[in-house]
């Protein structure tokens, strides 16, 4: 058996063409542009890749973008003062924070400091709160576009067995919720699983399996069950090429659906940003 790709692009493109009608709809109806602001504190190539893609999205379905970059110097505190600022501008309708921050700023701080309702990166507490309750209104872009893929294999979720590998706040936890909401049976492994040496264990279980991790080929192929779905999240540069954590040819031969790295999650999460402006937007409106 080999695996069907899961590509993100076809689906990025479904849901930009639906978001597209729908922004231009808002705009006259409310005489305003949802705007995205984007903070970046210092520079980084990486998040430079990022922004330019934002950009690029944003100007194609009609959002207006505003850049904001910052010292490499700020304070935490002067940072915090910054949001707040962008939090009663009016005109802005979402606030993404670029990361890598520098040293001196803990990217885990300051999420609590943006308005829950221009949090598109669905990481203020009330936002994740919301989620814990099923009323998700906002959530992580990461996670949203995870679950885009699985839906567009038409399998049902009820009562699978689903392994998340890989508990960050922005990734792994989020996933394992929204599949907790949709009945799956969750296994959430993180870095004591793996120290345990229990990670082939509970791979070999999956009937639908999500890794986040940021390790290539931290999932052995042979691990993969006969027809699960495998979702990997996962992006490392080794030499000059782009990997994910699973061992592709493998994992190919034995999954029903597995996304490739690069062109699986990652086309999908600067739309599912967008799709979260336009929910705050209209959050906003109400
Ligand atoms: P992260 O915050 O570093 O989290 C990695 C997770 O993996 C942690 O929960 C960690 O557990 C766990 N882990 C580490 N070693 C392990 C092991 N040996 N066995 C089991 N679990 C282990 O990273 P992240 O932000 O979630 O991102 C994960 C990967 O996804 C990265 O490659 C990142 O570049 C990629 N990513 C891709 C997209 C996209 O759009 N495609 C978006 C976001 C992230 P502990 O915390 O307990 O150590």
């Amino acid at each position: 058996m080999s695996a069907k790709l899961l590509e993100g692009k076809p689906i990025a493109e479904k849901i930009k063409q639906n978001l597209k009608q729908e922004i231009a709809s808002l705009k006259s109806k409310f005489n305003t542009t949802p705007t995205l602001a984007t903070v970046q504190v210092g520079e980084n190539p990486q998040a430079a890749i990022y922004l330019k893609s934002q950009k690029k999205v944003a100007q194609e379905l009609g959002i207006e973008f505003q850049e904001h970059p910052l010292a490499a110097t700020l304070t935490e505190e002067a940072l915090i003062d910054y949001i707040e600022k962008l939090n009663h501008d009016k005109n802005v309708t979402g606030i993404l924070l670029q990361l890598p921050l520098p040293a001196q700023i803990n990217a885990k701080d300051i999420p609590i400091h943006i308005n829950p309702l221009k949090d598109v990166e669905g990481m203020h507490p009330e936002n994740v709160g919301q989620a814990i309750f099923g009323k998700m209104r906002i959530g992580s872009c990461t996670a949203l576009s995870v679950m885009e893929l699985i839906k567009s294999t038409g399998v049902d979720l009820y009562g699978k067995e689903a392994v998340i590998v890989g508990h960050s706040e922005i990734v792994g936890k989020p996933v394992s919720l929204l599949l907790l909401d949709k009945f799956a049976t969750v296994t959430t492994c993180h870095i004591a699983t793996g120290q345990r040496g229990y990670l082939p264990t509970h791979v070999k279980r999956a009937e639908i399996l999500v890794v986040a991790v940021g390790k290539p080929g931290i999932i052995q192929g042979e691990w993969v069950q006969e027809g699960a779905i495998v979702i990997d999240v996962g992006i490392n540069r080794v030499g000059d090429k782009i990997v994910g954590d699973v061992e592709f040819e493998k994992a190919f031969e034995r999954a029903s659906f597995i996304t490739p790295v690069p062109g699986g999650v990652g086309p999908l999460t600067v739309t599912m940003l967008m799709k979260n402006l336009v929910e705050a937007f209209k959050l906003q409106q109400k």
